[in-house]
């Protein structure tokens, strides 16, 4: 493998991006940029840079894996600083990898001596627009609830306009959670549903096409953007679309972040073509009334027929539904002790299904439409019918991840972390039989599973022992669990990116069309091959023999 390497003062970039196009081999030959013919990074790339240990640190540490190892900090102010970086990087062959949020899964933020390009400090609304053009212009820098209030006072300055299609432009670098307090006056939303959404930036959810819980209404964040702003690897300006979500026919994947659509440039190519500075974001109205119950399933292929027995009923006023296997359940028991509120008396049932309903209308009886659709529709006993405040299912969904975490650490033997995703109408199917391969191929496996059933996809982790860690059979579980995945026509990365973790898979697995237009979309956006070298396994292809 080669890529960017230290050797003694010196810092040199290596890269080959060789591909196949068409009938001809295209090469980019490797170059050998020697940085220390410029003094340093930092004197190469302005005020705004450093190499200093200290600040280095916090960027070489991703949300999972091992540490890395950063050559420089380069924090632009400002968007038109990230174009100029971009392209004095390209011109010079420095090599970097892009943090935002940092709450990425699929380690592409994470440095191994390339330098770290962070976009922290783009993280301000910049306008909200009404459909007839009408305009509030925020203030160059102020904090969520101030933004918040002046938009608020604008509106109601504005006689209290109704909002449908209206769109906010903000910078890449805003937290999901801080867009929605800001448009939360207004009574609108940006639907990203996620575990991680108080730090990650709207920027990376567009950059990756993250989905996250209500995916099954609203489709992925690359959906709710208008248009992606920014610059491609070499610096050029990119302006980007994105069409609106439409539902996909049940035996389509739904979602699949290891096909990237290189039409939509910059949205969903996970930062390998450029960098996302600023978005025109579609808002959505928050729903008048949301109700929920957790529904106990016997398997996943009866999870699935309530799901489409749901649809039935409340059509796209689905709005989530989620799937907890026991044993994640169990997990979230053991860590809230006494603090696990639950609206079912038993937990002995094979899974739990997460049903969120809603309306825009007050004057609809959506708590009692619910519960005849779980009494008389499915046919549920009373206590199977876990009717709870949305808060209480909430917060045991959202605790799945901290308890995997707590039980890795007290087990002692590593984790293997997958999202997958199939097409929803063999999803069921597909858990049952990848349950069964790798229980009959690894007895006493610790499998969790829980995720996006409504379109099909999975988070599934298997928890190692310090007797039986999982590096002793991670390649053979890696290649079981893909293969089946593979089988059922799905993904081995729904949502969460390639990056680096995922490259070597992304050669193998990904169709080799997704991967040339990928591949030749990197040639004319980053020739010289600087901008996230390794992700989606670019640093690990070999030159074609006929090449
Ligand atoms: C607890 C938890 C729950 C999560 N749940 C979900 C979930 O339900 N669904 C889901 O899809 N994801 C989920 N994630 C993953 C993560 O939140 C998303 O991948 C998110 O998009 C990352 O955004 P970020 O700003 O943190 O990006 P970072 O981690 O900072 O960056 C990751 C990579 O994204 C790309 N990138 C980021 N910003 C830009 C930009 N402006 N331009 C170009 N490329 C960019 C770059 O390649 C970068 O290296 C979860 C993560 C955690 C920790």
């Amino acid at each position: 493998m080669r890529g960017p390497r230290k050797q003694g003062d010196s810092y040199n970039t290596v890269l080959t991006l060789p591909a196949r196009i068409g009938f001809f081999v295209v090469t980019i030959h490797p170059m050998n940029v020697a940085v220390t013919a410029v003094n340093s990074i930092p004197t190469l790339l302005g005020q705004h840079c450093t190499d200093s240990p200290e600040r280095l640190r916090r960027y070489e540490i991703p949300e999972r894996g091992e540490p890395g190892h950063a050559r420089a900090l380069v924090v632009p102010e400002d968007e038109a600083e990230v174009g100029a970086l971009l392209k004095t990087c390209s011109e010079h062959g420095i090599a970097l990898v892009v943090s935002a949020g940092r709450t990425g899964l699929v380690e592409a933020q994470r440095p191994e001596g390339e330098c770290v390009l962070s976009l922290e400090k783009l993280d301000q609304p910049i306008a909200f627009t009404l459909a007839d053009g009408e305009r509030h212009q925020f203030a160059a820098k102020a904090t969520p609830a101030e933004h918040a209030d002046a938009l608020g006072a604008w509106w109601r300055g504005q006689g209290q306009p109704r909002c449908e299609d209206a769109s906010i432009e903000v910078q890449a670098g805003l937290a999901v959670d801080a867009l929605n307090q800001i448009l939360e006056p207004l009574g609108l939303m940006w639907p990203m549903e996620m575990g991680s959404s108080s730090a990650a930036s709207v920027g990376g959810c567009v950059a990756n096409a993250s989905a996250g819980a209500n995916a099954v209404c609203y489709g992925t964040a690359a959906h709710l953007a208008l248009n992606a702003y920014g610059f491609s690897a070499d610096g050029r300006e990119m302006t980007c679309t994105a069409p609106v979500w439409k539902a996909v026919a049940p035996d389509q994947l739904a979602i699949n972040s290891a096909q990237p659509r290189i039409e939509w440039g910059l949205i969903g190519t996970q930062g390998v073509l450029g960098v996302i500075t600023r978005l025109r974001l579609r808002t959505y109205g928050i729903p008048v009334q949301r109700e929920a119950a957790l529904i106990p399933a016997i398997d996943m292929p009866q999870a699935m027929r309530i799901l489409a027995a749901a649809r039935e009923e409340f059509g796209d006023d689905v709005e989530e539904f989620e799937f907890i296997s026991n044993a994640a359940l169990q997990l979230v028991r053991a860590l809230k002790g006494d603090a696990f509120r639950s609206p079912l008396a038993r937990h002995d049932a094979p899974y739990y299904l997460l049903l969120q309903v809603k309306s825009h209308k007050s004057h609809v009886d959506l708590a009692g439409k619910l519960y005849e659709f779980l009494d008389d529709g499915l046919g549920l006993p009373e206590d199977q019918i876990g009717y709870a405040p949305l808060k209480v299912l909430k917060e045991i969904r959202h605790s799945i991840t901290e308890s995997s975490n707590a039980r890795m650490r007290a087990l002692g033997g590593g984790r293997l972390s997958f999202d997958t995703a199939t097409p929803v109408a063999v999803f069921g199917e597909y858990l049952a039989v990848l349950e069964k391969e790798l229980v009959a191929e690894y007895p006493g496996i610790s499998l969790i599973a829980f995720g996006h059933a409504g379109v099909g996809g999975a988070h599934l982790h298997i928890i190692g022992t310090r007797e039986q860690p999982v590096s002793a059979h991670a390649r053979e579980l890696v290649k079981l669990l893909f293969d089946v995945t593979q089988d059922f026509g799905g993904t081995f990365s729904a949502e969460h990116g390639v990056g680096t973790k995922w490259g070597a898979e992304f050669l193998a697995r990904a169709p080799t069309v997704t991967q040339e237009a990928l591949i030749a979309a990197k040639h004319r956006h980053d020739p010289k091959g600087i901008l996230s070298p390794r992700s989606f396994g670019l640093n690990l292809r070999s030159v074609p023999a006929s090449a």
